[in-house]
């Protein structure tokens, strides 16, 4: 065993080192445990008629390798279903390429659990406040006239109805998680005219701010992909707009084709947003302003719900802002 070979056997990874057609040159011990290869059988044989895996091949076929390093994909592992491998490309001389595989197999179960118990809890809790809300709508209707028991019911619907807004952003996450390795269907999708009805619904809905929308949509642009997942995040979008813009501001949304891309954006002249706080704008729960967010009825998970989706379609998410002149947010999607 050469020098190189040692130091491979010796990573805690999985590696196997590909050429261009990629035909197995060499792999280490671990190689043998997560992928099933056999010296004398595999070596010189193409690894993808070996390991029967549309990710796998997906992975492989792409040029974007630069890309992978960083991101990389999870699969099963082909020799052993209870592992779960994270796998990465690392180009090597001579247009080989090592592919890399961690056992991740730890972080998948916690994670797993994370997400049913939170998805097993979210639904729990659909039942109960079904309950309570339409007793305290009983309530309200006999209790109109008594000013001192109105007051607490009417807190307790919005309360209720805060709850019930975050458990279904809660469910749809959960959604949204579990089917995040499958691809989006390649149906095209009628944006255009999803659009200019998310439109007419929110300016009847929020028509007590008196705020001006105006839009900019190209006809012709349709895209393949999830309907009501696209429609959920131009929603939320469009609400958080809504939701952050003063009275009589303005609002303005787009679909057209910049460069390459697809964009869909909205832009408002609202309080704006903080350089510092952009990047952490898609994690759960997070809030530039957390009693403003309350008081408007934000749950915190919208813009978590958006990332999710357009992750799904290969999308992403740009956002520019100044305080005091207003945002934008604007998802990208290749044309
Ligand atoms: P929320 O339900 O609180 O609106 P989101 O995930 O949708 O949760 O947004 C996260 C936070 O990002 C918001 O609480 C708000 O502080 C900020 N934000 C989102 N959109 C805008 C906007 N258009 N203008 C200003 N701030 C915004």
């Amino acid at each position: 065993m050469n020098n190189f070979q040692a130091y491979i056997e010796a990573i805690p990874d999985a590696a196997v080192l590909l050429n261009e057609e990629n035909k197995i040159i060499f792999f280490n011990r671990r190689a043998q445990s997560f992928f099933g290869l056999k010296k004398k059988k595999h070596l010189d044989r193409n690894i993808l008629q070996i390991i029967d895996n549309p990710q796998l091949k997906n992975f492989l076929s792409s040029r974007d390798i630069e890309k992978k390093i960083s991101r990389g994909i999870d699969i099963q592992s082909p020799a052993n279903s209870s592992l779960f491998l994270s796998l990465s490309l690392l180009p090597c001389t001579n247009n080989t390429r090592f592919l890399l595989a961690r056992n991740v197999s730890k972080i998948h179960r916690i994670s797993k659990m994370r997400k049913d118990f939170v998805a097993n809890v979210s639904h729990e809790l659909r039942t109960p406040l079904t309950v309570i809300k339409g007793y305290l709508e009983v309530l309200e209707d006999r209790l109109i006239d008594d000013k001192t028991l109105l007051f607490p019911i009417l807190e307790m619907q919005h309360q209720s109805q805060r709850m019930e807004n975050l458990v279904q952003d809660l469910l749809m996450l959960s959604k949204l998680e579990a089917n995040a390795d499958k691809e989006v269907d390649t149906d095209l999708v009628q944006i255009p005219s999803i659009i200019k009805s998310l439109i007419k619904d929110v300016k009847h809905l929020r028509s007590n701010k008196n705020q001006e929308i105006t839009s900019d949509i190209d006809n012709s642009l349709l895209i393949a992909g999830n309907e009501y997942e696209l429609q959920s995040a131009f929603s939320n979008l469009i609400n958080n707009a809504m939701r952050y813009t003063q009275e009589n501001g303005n609002i303005h949304i787009e679909w057209v084709k910049k460069n390459k891309l697809i964009c869909f954006s909205v832009s408002d002249n609202g309080e704006g947003i903080a350089k510092k706080h952009l990047h952490r704008l898609t994690e759960r729960f997070y809030r530039v302003d957390k009693g403003r967010s309350r008081n408007e009825g934000g749950t915190g998970l919208g813009l978590a719900i958006v990332k999710h989706i357009l992750n799904h379609h290969h999308a992403s998410l740009e956002v520019t802002s100044t305080i005091g002149k207003g945002s934008k947010f604007c998802c990208l999607f290749n044309a």
